[in-house]
């Protein structure tokens, strides 16, 4: 490979995100020379953080906690692929094989905790990528977080598609007594079809639910995302049906779902993703999306077979534990989730 004598040294300190954005740009990926391959074909790239919590306007949470950015789930439908061109990688294989990792987070939230300042308001966990994504098995900086803010007695709201949040059910379980705890897990749907071809890199879908049965048997708030719905591939009223009877089997304390909708980035990934491996449901995609959002009517259709099925099987719409405002149906924690997205 050439030499790129125009590229910042990135060692023996850590790089900031800003660097790795002018690495990359001068460079690509490639020049990413200190990332370490792993067993899963991703690239990790360990990055210096210089804060760990991240303020938001307009949502029904001020606060955002992501310790990794890109993620090797690789959902085709993902709203965080977008985030990735502003490091100036691709939202298509590159989100989800080049990883950034906040490798000094854990320390820097602690000092952030302690602040005088901090009013111990609600933290979002997991709103731009997976907090337990695979390579959490190996830095462990979720867990990490999570107990920083035990110490800090600072209630959380965690969404994931990770089973292995069941490893942090200690401190999970601690956090719900210091200060107030809901874990969101994400299953759009238990259609193994739907699952396999959506959401390549994640854990079964009913491995996800019984993860749920374990954090609800410990005492944890725990339920779950029905999202996205995507159209087509987990919108009919068997596979809804079919799912919500399984969250309400696996005693589930909530459910919420939301439509798949498509913002820049995003959608030039998954229209591509339809082209390729779905060219008979282009057109009805294109209809279907010709603004971010599919129509309301269609929309409200989805979410209204949802909140009879969430009767039928006797399932709440409302998280009872403090992760949002405590009159708000979980559907807004989906959206929310979603929309937090860029702050990390
Ligand atoms: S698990 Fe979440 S963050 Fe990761 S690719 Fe899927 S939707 Fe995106």
């Amino acid at each position: 490979m050439p030499s790129l004598p125009f590229l910042i040294d990135l060692s023996p300190n850590k790089p900031t995100t800003r660097d790795i954005a002018d690495t990359v740009k001068a460079g690509g990926t490639r020049a990413l020379t200190t990332a370490q391959e792993r067993a899963d074909a991703a690239r990790y790239q360990e990055v210096t953080c210089r804060s760990a919590l991240n303020r938001v306007e307009g949502m029904p949470f001020h606060w955002t906690l992501n310790p990794y950015r890109g993620c090797t789930h690789g959902c085709h439908y993902c709203f965080a692929r977008r985030y990735h061109v502003q490091f100036e990688m691709n939202v298509d294989d590159e989100f989800a094989s080049v990883i950034l990792v906040k490798h000094n987070i854990v320390a820097v939230l602690r000092r952030e905790l302690d602040r005088t300042s901090w009013q111990r308001e609600l933290v979002a966990l997991g709103t731009a990528t997976d907090p337990y994504q695979p390579i959490e098995g190996h830095y462990k900086l979720t867990r990490g977080c999570l107990e920083r803010l035990v110490e800090g007695r600072t209630p959380v709201g965690l969404v994931t598609k990770g089973p292995m949040v069941v490893r942090d059910q200690d401190v999970l379980v601690e956090l719900s007594r210091a200060a107030g705890c809901t874990v969101h897990m994400s299953v759009p749907t238990t259609d193994e079809d739907a699952w396999r071809i959506l959401e390549p890199g994640t854990a079964p879908p009913l491995q996800r639910l019984r993860a749920v049965r374990q954090l609800v048997d410990a005492g944890i708030n725990a339920g779950v995302l029905m999202a996205p719905i995507v159209p087509g591939f987990s919108s009919s009223r068997s596979k809804l049906e079919r799912t919500v009877k399984a969250i309400a089997d696996h005693g589930a304390r909530f459910v919420g779902c939301n439509v798949m909708y498509l913002q820049e980035g995003t959608r030039t990934h998954f229209m591509k993703f339809v082209s390729q491996e779905f060219p008979s449901m282009l057109p009805r995609y294109e209809r279907l999306y010709a603004r971010k959002y599919p129509p309301a009517e269609y929309r409200k259709q989805v979410q209204g077979m949802v909140k009879a099925l969430q009767g039928r099987y006797g399932i709440s719409r409302e998280s009872a534990g403090k992760t949002l405002s405590s009159d708000q149906p979980v559907e807004s924690a989906a959206e929310a989730f979603e929309q937090a997205a860029f702050a990390w």
